[in-house]
C-alpha cells in the first residue's frame, strides 16, 4: 500500500499459515507410510483470511502476524498483496511459516496437523507499534493468548473498537471480555463460553453479553448469524446458496463485519452484508480464494 493511502483502518491481529493440502486413499495409521497426490498450496491462518476478506471488501486492513523467511511465507504474503492488505506489518522472523499439514480422504473427512511455528513468535509489544490509526482491531487466536489479550485491552485503551473472534475457543479473562466491542462466536464457541462461565451449555446466547461486552454476535452456519445488543437481538437470515466448501466460511464473515463497521455502518447492518460475503464464499473452493470483493456481491457491494 503507498503512502496516499495511510494507515490501516482496521487492524488484523492473528495467524497466518500455509495449508498443505494432500488427497489420499486413507490416513496413514501409527506407523504406516501411504502415498497421497500432489501437495496443494493454499494461503490459510485465521487472521490472514481475515484480512483477506475485508481488504476485498475496500477497507484499509492492515495485518499483524508473523512468517518465516521461506516459501509458504512467500505464499502468504503474496496473497495478502493481490488482496490489498498492508503487509508492513508482517513480521518476518526465524521460524518456520506456520503450517496446517491436511489429508483429505474420499469420506469427505480432513486430518489436521497444524504446526504453529512464526505465529508463536507474535509478542504483546508488538501489538502496541501496530494499532495507531486503526479505528478497528480484530483479534483471533492461533497466536499466544498473551498477545491477543493485550490486543484487545491496548485496543479498547486507545478508544479503537475491540473485536474478538473467539476461534479456536479459549478461556479469555474476564477483563478481555468486558471491554470488547463485539464478541463474536460461532454456535458451539458460543455455547463452550456459556457452559464454561456459567455451567449450562444449553444457555440462551443473549447471555453472552453478561460476560461484560458490549455486543456479541453468533454465526449459525446456513441459519445465518445472531446480533446480540443490550436493547435486543436481531437475527440475520442467510441467502439460501449451494454450499460447496464452508472452510473459511467464520473468517469471511469476521472481515466483513469489520470492513463494514469500519465504514459506519450498525452492528446489525454489518452482519446483513457479512451473511452475504460469507454465503458467497461457501459456494467456491478454498478459503481466501472463495473471498468476493465488492463488486461481486449479489445485489452490489453495500
Ligand atoms: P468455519 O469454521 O467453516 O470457518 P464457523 O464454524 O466459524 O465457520 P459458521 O457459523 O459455520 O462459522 O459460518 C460462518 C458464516 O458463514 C455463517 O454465519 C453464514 O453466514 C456463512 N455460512 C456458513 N455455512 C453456510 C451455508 N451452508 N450456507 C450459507 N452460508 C453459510
Amino acid at each position: 500500500m503507498d503512502a496516499s493511502h495511510g494507515r490501516p483502518e482496521v487492524l488484523v491481529v492473528g495467524s497466518a499459515n500455509a495449508d498443505l493440502v494432500v488427497a489420499a486413499e486413507r490416513r496413514p495409521a501409527g506407523g504406516e507410510t501411504v502415498l497421497g497426490g500432489d501437495t496443494e498450496i493454499l494461503p490459510g491462518g485465521k487472521g490472514a483470511n481475515t484480512a483477506v476478506a475485508a481488504a476485498r471488501l475496500g477497507a484499509r486492513v492492515g495485518l499483524l502476524a508473523a512468517v518465516g523467511e521461506d516459501g509458504n511465507g512467500r505464499v502468504l504474503l503474496d496473497s495478502l498483496r493481490e488482496s490489498g492488505v498492508y503487509t508492513d506489518l508482517v513480521h518476518l522472523v526465524d521460524r518456520p511459516t506456520g503450517a496446517a499439514y491436511i489429508t483429505v480422504t474420499p469420506d469427505g473427512e480432513n486430518s489436521i496437523l497444524v504446526s504453529p511455528g512464526a505465529n508463536n513468535t507474535l509478542r504483546p509489544a508488538d501489538v502496541d507499534t501496530a494499532l495507531p490509526g486503526a479505528g478497528i482491531m480484530v483479534a483471533s487466536m492461533e497466536i499466544p493468548l498473551p498477545t491477543v489479550e493485550h490486543a484487545v485491552l491496548a485496543a479498547a485503551e486507545a478508544g479503537i473498537r475491540p473485536i474478538l473472534n473467539l476461534s479456536p475457543v479459549a478461556k479469555v479473562s474476564e477483563r478481555v471480555l468486558r471491554v470488547l466491542d463485539v464478541l463474536l462466536v460461532n454456535e458451539h464457541e458460543g455455547a463452550w463460553l456459556l457452559a464454561s462461565g456459567f455451567g449450562k451449555a444449553d444457555a440462551d446466547p443473549r447471555r453472552l453479553l453478561e460476560l461484560g461486552p458490549r455486543a456479541a454476535v453468533v454465526t449459525r452456519g446456513a441459519r445465518g448469524a445472531l446480533v446480540l445488543e443490550d436493547d435486543g437481538v436481531t437475527g440475520v437470515d442467510s441467502p439460501e446458496v449451494e454450499a460447496v466448501d464452508t472452510t473459511g466460511a467464520g473468517d469471511a464473515f469476521a472481515g466483513a463485519l469489520a470492513a463494514t463497521l469500519a465504514a459506519g455502518a450498525s452492528l446489525a447492518d454489518a452482519a446483513r452484508r457479512a451473511v452475504r460475503v460469507a454465503a458467497v464464499s461457501v459456494t467456491r473452493h478454498g478459503a481466501q480464494p472463495s473471498y468476493p470483493y465488492a463488486d461481486e456481491l449479489p445485489g452490489g457491494g453495500q
